[in-house]
């Protein structure tokens, strides 16, 4: 038997922004993976149900035997933008869904993200880390700090997929208070990994890269 992933996002859209490369890379190691989306927000809903089915599509087209059954997806249904006064409901509803019988892996938001709604996410998850082998979190470009360690390259499939499926989202739709910092519409935000990636590792060069923080890795 593996471990599962739980996929802890707060948005729908978050997966796909930045949980990607780390799924479409380890997918193979889990039994499930379980994807838990804490807010709902119905103008996004339709792109987000293909999405997944994208996801789950390029999961069972790239294994043999054909895995159909890997992406297990839940919605908590709390409204976006409202995490923090929702937190310990979050939170609830969250630790409810563990099962503390199997091992697990958690990939959620980081800490010095600046989306409250990521923030909130992040600290309710650390109170499942001394339960996870591994505890990862994403970069998202709302980061003010971040201290990536792992940076996952993207071949071309993965990266097509991401574009495609990013692309689907109307930024119109966006509940932003300013209407600037479009990063749904930005390849230098999707491929956030590669500048720092041509810096620092310089005998490695792929296209596209995602950067994620490694906190616990057993
Ligand atoms: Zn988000």
């Amino acid at each position: 038997m593996k471990k599962d992933l739980i996929v802890f996002a707060a948005h729908l859209d978050d997966v796909e922004l930045a949980f990607w490369g780390f799924i479409s890379t380890h997918y193979d190691d889990y039994d499930k993976i379980k994807i838990i989306i804490a807010t709902d927000y119905v103008p996004k809903r339709k792109v987000w149900t293909e999405n997944l089915e994208r996801m789950k599509d390029y999961i069972s087209a790239t294994t043999t035997p054909h895995r159909f059954d890997v992406i297990e997806y839940t919605n908590l249904g709390y409204e976006a933008r409202k995490g923090m006064t929702d937190f310990d409901n979050i939170k609830d509803d969250f630790y409810k869904l563990i099962d503390f019988n199997k091992r697990f892996d958690i990939l959620t938001h980081d800490d010095k993200d600046c989306h409250t709604d990521h923030f909130a996410l992040n600290k309710i998850a650390m109170g499942m880390y001394k339960y996870a082998n591994r505890f990862v979190t994403v970069y998202s470009p709302s980061s003010t700090h971040f201290d990536a360690n792992y940076w996952i390259p993207l071949d071309d499939s993965q990266w097509n997929l991401k574009k495609e499926m990013c692309v689907k989202y109307d930024i119109k739709k966006e509940q932003s208070y300013s209407k600037l910092g479009y990063y749904l519409e930005s390849e230098e935000h999707w491929n956030i990994g590669k500048s720092y990636q041509m810096e620092s590792f310089v005998h490695t060069d792929d296209k596209y890269y995602e950067v994620y923080r490694i906190i616990k890795w057993l």
